[in-house]
């Protein structure tokens, strides 16, 4: 049977994250394209996304196209894989179609045999939406870019404000969370202030540069255990970061937040800059399929799958990675990464006729980075921190970076940054054009009403296709 006979089994795959990416690229092989395998990537973003390192973005390290390539030029290599840039709303498990809408304007209807959905997680104020305009998060590269603007936006205020208590308000940056986001975050802004801002400033000095990180549980970094908890504790004391463990955070305004410290006394934190790193929840996908197929969810919304990842009733639809839950796995990259080859690997057995296994985790361990040269490292209960749990970091984060060309470039800047003094990805402009597509709509329209006003109108109402005059 020539190539061309082979009875085409088509795969959609929803997301190409740390889940979806891996199932994309293994089945675009030339032997998966052979045996009538035909792949729809579907993505809201044109862009892969190394997460991990978004704050290296916000604080200037790195730009953010280093961790955020074309998801197209990934796969361009896999002529059986096709990408849709369109933000999926709907899947059909019954008549097994997926239903999309691009740039809030075309719809579409996109038929499958098997279904990967890896859709991860967004970002949750646990019922406080409101706090999402004066508190941003941290999980995409929109995010990543507001929190730089407002950063060193912060810090031009600061300059210019001669009253003393509002200079201070500008100076003073509250990160919500003290997980490895919040905990990364709050060492690098602190790395910044007091090294490469240094002398740039008449009015104050940016070694006065205040980041307090408030969690309400009892220590930073909780999942890493009791030791290196403690080891993180110190290098954040070291950087000068304030801990403010036990609080809970009630309220955040624009000028700064309310909350409950281990006593239950209320308190307040004037700040100009809060960064939410507290809170996700699953993408709303995971209640569609559940609805469908009667599969739970937990209280952060991810679905249950079976021990192979497919759905009850469903063995054709997967779900993999942070949207997911089995077994009490984390939500990191390589619980996605192996779920998404397990998916795809399925796949592909099933159409040899051989029998889909249940899918088994090997936990390769977690790090953070907590400052310059410093990390923490647990692999396998070895657990290292300082320099040499960095030099573990650096060669993990370097390894995953594979495959998008720009190892050697991100190498190049740490290089700058941490040996030197530099922070070459500065720019910001006073405009906000993000329109954070991860938030809930609800969220959405609050932050950024109309992301596409001239566009999505025009284009509705058939009229003619917007021209350069229409720019801003
Ligand atoms: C700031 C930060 C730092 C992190 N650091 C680490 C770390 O150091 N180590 C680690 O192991 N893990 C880390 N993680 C966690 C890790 O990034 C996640 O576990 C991983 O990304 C999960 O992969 P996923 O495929 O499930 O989701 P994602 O990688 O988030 O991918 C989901 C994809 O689905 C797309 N999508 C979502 N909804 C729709 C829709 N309706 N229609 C179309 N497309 C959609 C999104 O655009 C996205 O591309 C970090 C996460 C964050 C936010």
């Amino acid at each position: 049977m020539s190539p061309a006979d082979v009875p085409r089994h088509r795969v959609v795959i929803i997301g190409a994250g740390f889940g979806g990416l891996p199932a994309a690229r293994f089945l675009g092989r030339r032997a998966m394209a052979g045996r009538g395998i035909e792949v729809t990537v579907v993505d809201r973003r044109n862009h892969h996304l190394f997460q991990p390192l978004l704050y290296q973005v916000a604080t200037a390290l790195i730009p953010p196209g280093e961790i955020a390539p074309a998801i197209r030029h990934v796969l361009r290599k896999h002529p059986n894989v096709r990408v849709v840039c369109a933000e999926v709303t709907d899947i059909d498990t019954e008549h097994r179609v997926v239903r999309a809408n691009t740039l809030g304007v075309l719809e579409q209807e996109i038929p499958y045999d098997s279904l990967i959905v890896a859709a991860g997680v967004n970002q949750s104020y646990f019922g406080h939406d409101e706090f999402a305009l004066y508190a941003p998060g941290m999980k995409t590269i929109d995010d990543a870019r507001e929190l730089r603007r407002r950063f060193f936006g912060a810090f031009e205020m600061a300059e210019v404000t001669e009253d003393p208590d509002e200079k201070a308000r500008w100076l003073t940056i509250a990160i919500v969370g003290a997980g490895p986001t919040g905990v990364e975050l709050a060492g690098q802004v602190r790395e910044l202030a007091v090294r490469s801002l240094r002398r740039e400033f008449r009015s104050f000095d940016p070694r006065t540069v205040r980041v307090v990180l408030l969690d309400g549980g009892k220590e930073p970094l909780a999942a890493f255990g009791e030791q290196l908890s403690a080891k993180a504790a110190r290098e954040l004391a070291r950087l000068g970061v304030e801990l403010r463990m036990g609080a809970r955070v009630v309220g955040v305004d624009a000028h700064g937040v309310d909350y409950t410290d281990s006593t239950g006394e209320t308190r307040r934190l004037d700040a100009s800059t809060i960064v939410w790193a507290a809170g996700v929840e699953a993408s709303p996908l995971a209640a569609v399929l559940a609805n469908a197929t009667g599969a739970e969810l937990d209280r952060a919304g991810r679905i249950a799958v079976l021990p192979d990842l497919t759905l009850p009733g469903h063995p054709e639809v997967f779900v993999v990675g942070d949207m997911m839950t089995l077994d009490r796995l984390p939500g990191v990259a390589e619980v996605a990464m192996q779920g998404g080859l397990h998916a795809a690997n399925s796949i592909s057995r099933r159409l040899q006729g051989q029998d889909v296994r249940p899918f088994h985790y090997r936990d390769l361990g977690s790090a953070a980075t907590v400052g310059r040269f410093r990390s923490v490292v647990d692999f396998h209960g070895v657990r290292l921190g300082g320099f040499p749990g960095w030099v573990v970091w650096a060669l993990v984060h370097l390894t995953f970076l594979t495959g998008f060309g720009n190892r050697i470039t991100t190498l190049l800047k740490w290089t700058r940054s941490f040996i030197g003094r530099g922070r070459a990805e500065r720019e910001f402009s006073v405009l906000h054009t993000g329109g954070d597509l991860s938030l809930p709509p609800e969220v959405r329209a609050i932050v950024e009403p109309n992301p596409l006003p001239v566009y999505g109108d025009r284009l509705r109402a058939g009229g003619p296709a917007p021209d350069s005059s229409d720019a801003g």
